[in-house]
């Protein structure tokens, strides 16, 4: 069982240790630079992103989180914590800090211009449950203008009557051992999302456990 952090700084810290419980894992809270080195991977909630970003800096986090996301921990973002773990944010703040973990750029408080909150049902690849969509709840979220290469597409907005200029734009990407969604599946009950989470976070784990048994070994 794969022991992972939520980021405890701000946002919906106590949902999404919920919904990783139920999915299968350990969680654990995360607000210093020690927990932060004994987690497996790591959930960055929704809250709000310019202040979340803020109090990395002061708690010193920062520079953790990025050595160990440059090292191949496995993250999930979810609304704000997409706008972190993107490369590039527009509407942002100007002390906004960027982890750059996703080669994406995404847009803040995209679907705000329109209204502030947006309900769909996705088709999520690589949700399972016999692929029933997968239904989300949008809150001052932000979406993806632009994904880069390397980048899997796993939910877009499907062209429903009030969608209006959503429709089509990209919601949840995986980059390698990384994920993330504008929209929030740690307030509908569904776990499907973090399971997936959850299994990234266990078969980095396996592979790591490999390597250390090779190293051994040799
Ligand atoms: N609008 C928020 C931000 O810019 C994100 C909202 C959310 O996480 N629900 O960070």
């Amino acid at each position: 069982r794969p022991t992972i952090g939520v980021l405890a700084l701000q946002g919906d810290v106590r949902e999404h240790a919920g919904a990783l419980e139920r999915a299968g894992a350990r969680a654990v809270p995360v607000r210093r630079p020690e927990e932060l080195a004994d987690v497996d991977g790591l959930v960055l909630p929704g809250g709000e992103s310019t202040t979340m970003s803020r109090l990395l800096v002061s708690f010193g986090l920062l520079e953790p989180l990025r050595d160990r996301l440059a090292a191949g921990m496995p993250a999930y973002g979810s609304c704000a914590g997409m706008i972190l773990l993107a490369r590039q944010v527009l509407d942002g703040r100007p002390d906004q800090q960027q982890l750059g973990a996703l080669d994406i750029v995404v847009r803040r408080n995209a679907f705000g211009r329109q209204v502030d909150s947006f309900e769909a049902d996705l088709e999520f690849t690589g949700a399972g449950g016999s692929g029933e969509p997968v239904h989300a709840v949008f809150i001052r979220a932000p979406w993806v203008e632009q994904a880069g290469a390397g980048v899997e597409v796993l939910a877009r907005v499907p062209h429903t009557a009030d969608a209006g200029d959503a429709a089509d734009r990209i919601v949840a990407v995986r980059q390698g051992s990384v994920l993330a969604t504008a929209f929030h599946p740690e307030l509908t009950g569904d776990e499907r999302v973090h399971r997936l989470f959850v299994g990234i976070a266990k078969d980095a784990q396996d592979a790591e456990d490999a390597q250390d048994a090779q190293d051994a070994d040799g």
